[in-house]
């Protein structure tokens, strides 16, 4: 950690605490060239990337809108709400280990689709068609004869 008062890179910890019960860590340093102190607080980054657009726009991530699409895929589907919340939190969990700053549209609507395809053959099928946008039925039949085959 570099010193703010002189910027030197040699500092030292002399006190770690944690505050805000336990989700910050508090740290007392020295700078080991002008002995000058300081304070820093720690805290974890569990940072979503955000979702660049087929348009290039930028779009902060937002669970709201995961959960409303795979919802309305899954709309009158016999898929219990445990096994929904379970497979968001996986998406969500997978976009955060990637540890990257951004994920395009494209990707997290296959994100999507894999997740939905493991809860609920019909929600894949009617989440998949709208979201690339099928523009006949041979497409729709090759989808569907490709999830018999597995
Ligand atoms: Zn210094």
């Amino acid at each position: 950690m570099r010193c703010p008062f002189c910027t030197a890179q040699d500092t030292r910890v002399l006190d770690s605490r944690l505050i805000n019960e336990g989700d910050q860590v508090r740290r007392r340093r020295e700078c080991n060239v002008c002995k000058e102190r300081f304070t820093t607080f720690e805290t974890v980054e569990l940072a979503i990337p955000s979702v660049i657009k087929r348009n290039g726009i930028r779009e902060p991530f937002e669970e709201k809108k995961l959960r409303s699409g795979m919802l309305k895929a899954l709309e009158k589907r016999p898929v219990d709400s445990n096994a929904i919340e379970a497979s968001l939190n996986r998406i969500k969990k997978e976009l955060m280990d990637r540890g990257e700053r951004e994920i395009s549209a494209k990707e997290l609507g296959e994100k999507i689709m894999q997740a939905l395809r493991t809860l609920d053959h019909v929600a894949y099928v009617r989440f998949a068609s709208v979201y690339r946008s099928f523009q006949d039925v041979s497409e729709f039949t090759d989808m569907i004869e490709d999830l018999q085959k597995k």
